[in-house]
């Protein structure tokens, strides 16, 4: 076993016992890197001398005798669509293949405080729009499991990091599934927080009322551990909630007795794949044998949740993504150009790929006069039903539990040319966005030895309840499978 193979927790035990150096952690995860990324292609940038050095700061600290923060000398890689000071930030577009912040988002900066050795910036679908990582102008990310399929998206290059043992742990971010399902994708865990909890401060906004940051790692306590840091109120984000942060891991104690668990009648049917539905009633099960109570739960509008998202998610895209035009920062056409809109025009026809494009448009559409009631206003009447069903399937019950995703990882190429098998790639994870409650993803098994996920969803603000099922789970199942790379 590598040490890249190893859990965070693990790892901060050897580190302490002074077993490894943070150096020879960082070496061994960057031999890692030059041994696989060949292959996977997860980063879109690497910071290896950058690392080394907050590597040797750590282990000079931990010899003095000095106070290290709680992710002291771990290698951590960041979604490149995170403000990280002096370290080049494309969100994976040409329109930023150049920009390089003067600042670091809170999460950033909260996990450079924490004293993590950042590895490096990960690909995405541009600007987080799309579920296979296909759509990166740096080119695709690959699954570790198997680089013929896609390692889902947007968040597939911190996924398939983690899952590869290019780096000990990963943050993602979710607007529609894009942390949850890349994880369900390659066999990792996936934390989507609650709408609030983590500062959005230096997050590239793509629909500012669905996006979060969270943890994207090899188990649950990991995902606890990293959502430790990252929690928290920041005034610098006026939607971020004031809120007690407790100590996430204290909540792993592995019993789940009583906990009612419902399972959503509407996402265990048609569209699932065969294999998936089976992996999840098998979960369900053992949550069963662990003492929880199994019943059904319905979340009747749950079918309109794609829809009302391609409209919200879109509409709110079209108005962040204004402020790419040529004029600060980024990619400007090198054109001659007549005046300044049309230096706007050839920039941008130049800076955004055709999904980014698609989006800005369905999104402009849905917001013009005329049409805004009809559409915009209309999926905003949707999401409050979709919230609302939560709402009352939380009357019954503590955690819900479905797919992650409808199906295993796809092969490279197959969803690219029909936009509309992509969307559905996120019907589960979608309604969890739109009610922004906290969504986690564990592997539950494998299916042509691709992996499963295992999608629970808690109360706002109750991510201590969900990861304690998550990790009473996880334990109960013992998942120990590992990409053959
Ligand atoms: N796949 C969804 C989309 O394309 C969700 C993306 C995300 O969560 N960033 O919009």
């Amino acid at each position: 076993m590598e040490f890249s193979d190893y859990t965070a927790h693990a790892l901060i035990e050897m580190l302490d016992r002074r077993d490894i150096s943070a150096v020879e952690l960082t070496k061994s995860v960057f031999d890692r890197i030059a041994e696989v990324e060949p292959d996977v292609h997860a980063y879109v940038t690497l910071t290896e001398e950058l690392a080394l050095a907050e590597a040797a700061a750590v282990d000079k600290r931990r010899a003095a005798g000095e106070a290290l923060g709680p992710l002291a000398g771990l290698p951590v890689a960041v979604k490149d669509n995170m403000a990280t000071k002096g370290v080049l930030t494309t969100c994976s577009s040409r329109i930023l293949n150049n920009f390089i912040p003067v600042y670091n988002g809170t999460a950033v900066q909260k996990l450079y405080d924490a004293g993590i050795v950042m590895t490096g910036k990960t690909n995405l679908d541009e600007f987080a729009m799309g579920s296979s990582t296909e759509t990166s102008y740096f080119g695709p990310t690959h699954n570790p499991w198997n680089i013929d399929t896609v390692p889902g998206g947007s968040s597939g290059g911190s996924a398939a990091a983690v899952a590869a043992g290019e780096a000990v742990m990963a943050v993602g971010s979710d607007t529609g599934g894009s942390i949850r399902q890349p994880a369900s994708l390659c066999g990792v865990v996936g934390l989507k927080p609650t709408y609030g909890l983590v500062s959005r401060y230096g997050l590239f906004a793509f629909a500012s009322s669905l996006d979060q940051i969270g943890p994207i790692t090899k188990d649950v306590t990991d995902t606890a551990l990293l959502l430790n840091v990252i929690a928290g109120h920041d005034e610098r984000d006026s939607t971020s909630v004031p809120t007690d942060i407790p100590d996430y891991t204290k909540a792993l104690t592995g019993d789940i007795k009583g906990l009612r668990v419902g399972v959503v009648k509407e996402l265990m049917g048609e569209g699932i794949d065969v294999d998936i539905k089976a992996a999840v009633e098998a979960s369900v099960r053992l949550l069963g044998g662990l003492g929880a109570e199994i019943s059904e739960v319905s979340l009747p509008h749950s079918e309109y949740a794609l829809s009302a998202y391609y409209l919200i998610a879109p509409a709110e895209a079209s108005s962040n993504l204004a402020r790419y035009d040529g004029v600060r920062f980024g990619h400007r056409t090198q054109d001659e150009v007549a005046d300044m809109v049309e230096m706007y025009m050839k920039t941008r026809a130049e800076g955004f790929g055709d999904e980014v494009k698609r989006r800005i448009m369905l999104g402009t559409y849905a917001l013009s006069a005329g049409y805004y009631d009809a559409y915009y206003g209309q999926a905003q009447k949707v999401r409050t039903l979709i919230a609302r069903d939560f709402a009352a399937a939380f009357n019954q019950v503590d955690i819900i539990v479905s797919p992650t995703s409808p199906s295993v990882a796809f092969k490279m190429g197959a969803k690219v040319a029909d936009p509309l098998q992509m969307y559905l790639s996120d019907v589960c994870t979608i309604p969890v966005n739109l009610a922004g409650l906290p969504g986690i993803s564990v592997p539950c098994g494998l299916s042509g030895g691709l992996p499963i996920g295992l999608q629970m969803i808690g109360r706002a603000f109750d991510e201590s309840t969900l990861l304690r099922t998550a990790h009473a789970f996880e334990l109960a199942f013992g998942w120990h499978e590992k990409p053959n790379l």
